[in-house]
């Protein structure tokens, strides 16, 4: 055991030995609010489907590497522009770490804003990019977390980054930045810009149909928030050009033939899902009003299937929920501008119900 530890620290890269895994906490038994899944199940008629579909697939065979009839699904519920083009992920993590990959020459610079999306730093890490981090302008009330545009076009010229990744709504703070300042920071931007739409069902806008006005922007969506997380499937979409060069990094069967086939299936019936979305977007809005009535919480406005709030002694609480059966993140001591923070998936009603009762309790134990 010693050995092979001694063997693994000899070899490996450091900063990998730095690098803490990403955390997935044990959630079995609890009330799920944490990982901005959709609540809701397949409905019947459509697992029925399903399963007979599953009953003939062709497990014995690779998955088809080029999937037209999934792809072209995805491209019509998107209403993608003519000419633009998709790649599939296993996840639009997967996507990431294979955009910067792609772009990966001796001392390449990823940029993002923080607090965002950690594996934005993290996969820049273990490629070995290095990272740049602008932070966003806390505090500021109605525009809280909103994109220090001066800043952030000041490190996009000095740094000269190959890559930029901008999460539009952002995780974890929810909020959609002002579209005109994502557009800004395209223009500036000397290398790929990347607009992550993971929370694009919750949101009021979108960069697709930009696509073809910015050669170096790229649509990043996943339809693990749409209910789909357990299949991972994401997509990158853009110009032809690109995508032509980067699906030489795609794993050839990174899309096994279960996911392709449920996915397709699931896309066909989408009307099913964005309802489910329709739906979380309206009990978001309760739950915002319910949080607002809490005098102690201050909750963000969110553009996606989440909350963020901030409390007193968030890790008790986040525990004292914990106690009470409800799973939610803690994102206190993670990055300084989220102390205090707690982020919530909105869940069924009853979800959110039950959450609401567990916080004001845990609130009356403080
Ligand atoms: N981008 C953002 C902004 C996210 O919040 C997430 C998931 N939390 C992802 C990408 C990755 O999603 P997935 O790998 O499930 O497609």
């Amino acid at each position: 055991m010693s050995s092979a530890s001694s063997l693994a620290s000899s070899l490996l890269r450091p900063e990998i030995l730095d690098l803490h895994a990403y955390h997935v906490p044990d959630s079995s038994g609890y009330i799920k609010l944490d990982a901005m899944e959709n609540p809701y199940p397949v409905p019947q008629a459509l697992r029925d489907e399903i399963a007979a579909a599953v009953a003939h697939a062709a497990i014995n065979r690779y998955p088809d590497p080029n999937p037209a009839p999934l792809k072209e699904r995805i491209r019509s519920v998107l209403g993608l522009p003519p000419g633009m083009e998709v790649l599939l992920g296993n996840g639009s993590d997967e996507l990431i770490q294979l955009l910067a990959m792609a772009v990966n020459k001796p001392g390449a610079v990823l940029l993002s804003v923080e607090p965002s999306f950690v594996m934005y730093k993290m996969i820049a890490t273990f490629t070995g990019m290095r990272y740049v981090g602008v932070p966003l302008v806390a505090n500021s009330g109605a525009t809280d977390f909103s994109l220090d545009l001066p800043a952030t076009l000041a490190a996009i010229a000095r740094e000269q980054p190959a890559l930029v990744f901008l999460s539009y709504p952002n995780n974890p703070t929810g909020n959609l930045f002002s579209a005109d300042a994502v557009k800004q920071i395209i223009a500036a931007a000397p290398g790929l810009v990347v607009v992550d739409e993971a929370y694009y069902a919750f949101a009021s806008d979108s960069f697709i149909p930009h696509l073809a006005s910015y050669p170096n922007l790229l649509v990043m969506r996943t339809f693990s928030k749409l209910g789909m997380a357990g299949l991972r499937l994401g997509f990158l979409a853009g110009s032809a050009a690109w995508l032509e060069q980067l699906e030489k990094l795609r794993l050839p069967y990174n899309v096994g033939v279960l996911p392709q086939l449920v996915a397709e299936k699931l896309l066909a019936h989408h009307e099913v899902l964005l309802q489910q979305a329709q739906q979380i977007k309206l009990d978001r809005a309760k739950l915002l009003q319910q949080l607002r009535e809490i005098a102690a919480v201050q909750v963000y406005p969110s553009e996606a299937n989440f909350l963020l709030f901030r409390v007193a002694r968030a890790t008790e609480v986040f525990n004292g929920l914990k106690q009470r059966g409800v799973l939610i993140k803690n994102l206190n001591g993670g990055h300084p501008m989220l102390n205090d923070c707690l982020r919530v998936t909105v869940g069924t009603p009853q979800e959110n119900e039950r959450f609401i009762a567990a916080l004001q309790e845990s609130l009356r134990d403080e």
